[in-house]
């Protein structure tokens, strides 16, 4: 298991990986999204020199408000051109794999089919896995903290095509009932990354663990379980990191003592 942050894209992404390898992470969750972190604002040569000096690796992260669920397929294909055109700087940082978002419910517009909502996110994203592939990266699909998009939901778009992988977000599995144990049993086969952040049940809070609701000990225990050993993302966004650092702490241990 190796243990990484996401930058806030409200600072630079630089300062954001040094910060990570000050403090001893093994990754950097590279999100790659204004206002400070957009395409055109990363520089790309320092952050590499800043990743191999400290041996950390990236996952590839892309906006979580892109309109990939749009009726106005212009819109959906400028959202997976916003994807592709990070595909090489993530390639070139050595990454392997790439996160998009499957749109919550209230991203959709109602007025169409749910199943042709669906339909639309699932085709931007084997249209995203064919185009990555000769970077030799993965698409990997990021399920949003909204009970209304079910199980059903994301085995349609992961069935379109056999190359995307899920993204488990452990606090968006929290938000409305807890549906962690259903998705590992469901998709833990396919399962590539995994985020981590706490909440009360209600609402995507991103607080640090053990301040919410999330039952942490069970919840790295089905992790391990299901056979997953792969990166993992503190997606906590205190105003104070100290909390953030401490969750890292309790994750390496709840890691080290589950079964
Ligand atoms: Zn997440």
């Amino acid at each position: 298991m190796q243990l990484g942050i996401m930058n806030d894209p409200r600072l630079d992404a630089c300062a954001e990986a040094r910060w990570a390898a000050a403090h001893g992470f093994e990754f950097l969750d590279l999100t790659i999204e204004g206002p400070c972190a957009a395409l055109e604002q990363i520089d790309v040569t320092e952050l590499q020199t800043i990743l191999t000096d400290a041996g950390m690796g990236v996952v590839g992260h892309t906006a979580w408000y892109l309109p990939f669920a749009s009726p106005l397929a212009r819109l959906r294909q400028a959202a997976v051109e916003c994807v592709a055109d990070t595909f090489d700087l993530f390639a070139r940082l050595g990454a392997c794999t790439v996160n998009v978002h499957i749109p919550a419910g209230r991203q959709m517009v109602h007025l169409f089919r749910r199943d042709n909502n669906v339909r639309w996110v699932a085709e931007c994203f084997a249209q995203l896995a064919e185009r990555a592939a000769p970077y030799n990266l993965q698409i990997m699909a990021e399920h949003p903290p909204d009970p209304g998009i079910g199980i059903s939901d994301i085995a349609s778009i992961l069935a379109i095509d056999k190359r995307l992988g899920l993204h488990l977000d452990v606090g968006h599995a929290n938000v409305g009932g807890d549906k962690l144990e259903g998705l590992l049993d469901r998709f833990g086969s396919r399962l590539v990354h995994v985020h981590l952040s706490d909440n009360r049940g209600k609402s995507d809070d991103h607080m640090p663990l053990g301040a919410g609701r999330v039952d942490w000990p069970r919840a790295i225990r089905l992790l391990k379980q299901h056979g997953y050993d792969g990166t993992i993302t503190l997606e906590v966004f205190s105003q104070d990191r100290d909390y953030l650092l401490l969750s890292a702490q309790k994750v390496r241990a709840w890691w080290r003592d589950a079964a």
